[in-house]
């Protein structure tokens, strides 16, 4: 029988010791929550912190990990699970141990409490994403308890019904660039993450739409160019206004980059809203295929219709190469006209899109008497990523899915963001947005990252670790 048609891995698992690796899930959740490793640090630290606190957890289970801490106070902590090496190369589980800061006054729970209630674990890093730090963590200590349970020493011996390793790398420095954090680990130990294919954050949870519930597996992730535009006017005494004020020349070129772009299909989108509407079926894959039709005004009524706002917005920036002017300084004094003005525009990029490709964009954009009347700078660029479909992995991750929830819909979906997967994708290794969650049909997860009172739901937390270890045991047992 094929691997793929298997019993679930995580059958052979009894009730009582999956409520029991809940519990353990959820207290190492809270423990990780409690460690504010907040990124930018202030001051370093608590990064640090965290990378040890979860090397010591999987000590616990008589897992051996290392901790790096290539700058001061921040920390990445790896390790690694043997199989009897059959089985190919390894599986990585990717994550980051960062946060983003969080103020606690607009919150209903301290952010960094970990405080449980109304059914979910409150706090910054719920799901962005210490729920997964805490998931992969699990899957290994379970399989380091059964090595153990025979016998065995999970820090040299092969784990039973492992044909493949495990790799488990849990960095610093995602929500900054990951230069501190995976970047450093690509460069100094690469053989911590080099695998047939990573686990890494957001994808796997459910979205319902039509009372269906699709679970997008992220496969792809827009790349980005960040630009600083210097537009040059000329300066002046405020009492004399002139049209060649810096701050006004700015706010004509904001107005003019800001416009909606012109919509792209990519083959990774396009897959998804064609698998959504076959799926879906009624007006849902009427609407669904109109997203794709090339006709924007019919993708843009089909959007609103379709979507929530929040998901509006990821359905846009998922068809097109986005341009958003987020940082603007001009002016010294009330009183003296500005001769410059400085514009950060933060532009996403569709697999198909190149950086010298947005800048031409964007000098389209500002059009030939701005673009004559400024300097555009290249402040950083990383190209979009994509992982293929057609793989072992993935086909094992949409199997793990359909496991979990015979009635789930699993399909490839690209992200607007980026991730450490594009450190990844420079050693050659396919990342794959593999965080399982089944939420309530109400929940709105995109809102969570980075928002306030995130949370993540126990029985969210529940559905997906048996989902996790049975993607982690089909594709290495
Ligand atoms: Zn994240």
């Amino acid at each position: 029988m094929p691997r793929s048609e298997a019993a679930r891995p995580s059958s052979a698992v009894n009730a009582e010791r999956w409520a029991a690796a809940h519990d353990r899930l959820v207290r190492t959740l809270v423990e990780l929550i409690r460690i504010p490793s907040v990124n930018p640090p202030d001051p370093p630290g608590p990064e640090l912190d965290a990378a040890r606190a979860i090397a010591a957890l999987l000590a616990a289970s008589g897992v051996h990990a290392t901790v790096y801490e290539p700058t001061p106070g921040r920390g990445s902590v790896v390790a690694r699970l043997r199989g009897d090496g059959t089985g190919g190369e390894p599986l990585l589980l990717l994550a980051h141990l960062d946060v983003v800061p969080a103020s606690a006054d607009r919150w209903t729970h301290d952010p960094f409490g970990g405080e449980i209630a109304d059914g979910y674990v409150y706090g910054r890093g719920a799901v962005d994403m210490k729920d997964l730090v805490a998931m992969e963590i699990e899957v290994v200590r379970m399989l380091a308890d059964d090595a153990r349970a025979a016998g065995l020493d999970p820090a040299t011996d092969a784990i039973p019904g492992l044909r493949r390793d495990i790799l488990l790398a849990v960095t610093a420095d995602e929500e900054a660039g990951g230069l501190d954090g995976i970047g450093w680990l690509a460069d100094h130990h690469p053989e911590h993450l080099r695998a047939a294919g990573a686990l890494n954050e957001s994808g796997g949870v459910s979205l319902e739409i039509a009372g269906r519930r699709l679970y997008p597996i992220q496969v792809a992730e827009k790349g980005y160019a960040v630009y600083k535009i210097t537009v040059h006017g000329t300066w002046g005494h405020g009492s004399m206004p002139r049209p060649d004020n810096a701050a006004v020349m700015a706010a004509e070129a904001i107005r003019r980059l800001a416009v909606p772009g012109t919509p792209r299909v990519t083959p990774v989108m396009r897959t998804f809203f064609e698998a959504a509407a076959a799926a879906l079926g009624g007006e849902a894959a009427t609407l669904l295929r109109a997203m794709t039709s090339g006709d924007a005004g019919r993708a843009e009524a089909a959007i609103d219709r379709l979507c929530t706002p929040v998901y509006a917005r990821a359905a846009r920036a998922l068809l097109r190469d986005t341009v958003s002017p987020n940082v603007i300084h001009a002016g010294v004094k009330y009183n003296v006209i500005p001769g410059e003005a400085v514009i950060e525009v933060d532009c996403r990029l569709l697999p198909g899109t190149d950086e010298p490709a947005m800048r031409a964009e964007i000098e389209v954009r500002l059009g030939p008497d701005l673009v004559a009347a400024s300097t555009i700078e290249l402040v950083t660029t990383m190209p979009p990523v994509v992982a293929s479909i057609d793989s072992p992995l993935y086909r094992t991750l949409e199997r793990a899915i359909l496991d979990g929830d015979p009635d789930g819909i699993p399909l490839p979906v690209m992200a607007p963001f980026a991730t450490d997967a594009k450190t990844l994708m420079r050693l050659g290794v396919p990342a794959y947005g593999f965080s399982p969650l089944r939420l309530a049909p109400e929940e709105s997860y995109l809102e969570r990252y980075h928002g306030v009172d995130e949370r993540v739901g126990l029985d969210a937390l529940r559905w997906g670790l048996p989902v996790l270890y049975d993607a982690v045991l089909r594709f290495c047992g």
